[in-house]
């Protein structure tokens, strides 16, 4: 496939995620807090998120070692960013996180293994056969940017990952309003963090793919912290008035 060819497909799967991401503010995805049995049968929550989160960095890195460019410092760097990332998310979270005795709906695992797929494809295809990184490219503006929001991205990412698990002890399933951390400012800093880091991938990365990955991501998790933001309210009368749902920005007046 030659990279026009990649793109075109990236630009169509682009507008699939902003078409998505319209429907997802009416119907959210019924999984953690929002779980149903309306979407058919379902698994252990457990189980289930390690199979669709292993899809992206196997698939990623298939189509990266497979890829007939050479490889330099740069590609090698991007390639651990996504490795480590998805480590977490596919292998240590799943077992750090209070999930057990719950359920996630077949119909969720199966989208999310798919649109897993379809990233970790542009994105490792797009690494491994068409990148180039100029010799001083960890020295570029935008690669400087992009490292900043992707750190920052992660270091918010888990902080808030960890404040919920403390939510919970073993065996817990309730729910509490989260304190501290970036949770003073919004109900989801998690997916506030996650946005960040994958809008400085892409910054780093410069290309299609990588904003496709930062535009999807933000597509799903947007709607989503929009919806726990109102189940916030909606449970809790005395829950903190002036947090916003996902992006920190300050309230008028006071
Ligand atoms: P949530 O915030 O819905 O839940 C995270 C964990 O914390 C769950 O175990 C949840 O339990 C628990 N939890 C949440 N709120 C509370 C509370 N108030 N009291 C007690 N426990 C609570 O995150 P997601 O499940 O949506 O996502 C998990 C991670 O995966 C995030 O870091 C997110 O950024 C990332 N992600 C990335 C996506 C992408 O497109 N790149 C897509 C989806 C997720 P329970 O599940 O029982 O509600």
């Amino acid at each position: 496939m030659d990279l026009d060819a990649l793109n075109e497909i990236t630009l169509t799967w682009i507008a699939i995620g902003l078409l998505l991401s319209a429907i997802q503010l009416k119907v959210t995805a019924p999984y953690g807090r929002h779980f149903s049995r309306n979407w058919g049968p379902s698994i252990s929550y457990r189980l289930g998120w390690i199979i669709m989160e292993i899809v992206s960095p196997l698939t990623f890195a298939h189509f990266f070692w497979h890829g007939s460019a050479g490889k330099s410092t740069a590609h090698w760097f991007l390639f651990a960013l996504w490795m480590l990332h998805y480590l977490n998310r596919s292998l240590i979270y799943p077992f750090r996180a209070r999930m057990g005795g719950k359920e996630i709906p077949l119909t969720i695992v199966a989208s999310a293994v798919f649109f897993n797929l379809v990233n970790g494809f542009l994105n490792g295809y797009w690494l491994g056969n068409f990148a180039a990184f100029s010799g001083n490219w960890f020295a570029s503006a935008n690669v400087i940017l992009g490292g900043i929001l992707f750190f920052t991205g992660a270091f918010i990412n888990i902080q808030s990952d960890n404040i919920l698990i403390r939510l919970r002890q073993p065996g817990d399933r309730g729910y509490r309003i989260p304190q501290g951390g970036f949770f003073r400012w919004v109900s989801c800093p998690n997916h506030f963090g996650e946005i960040l880091e994958w809008c400085g991938y892409a910054l780093m990365a410069w290309s299609l793919p990588a904003l496709s990955f930062a535009i999807w991501t933000a597509a799903n998790l947007i709607p989503r912290a929009l919806s726990h933001h109102r189940w916030y309210h909606r449970q809790f009368p005395d829950y903190p008035k002036e947090r916003k749902a996902v992006v920190p920005w300050p309230s008028s007046g006071g």
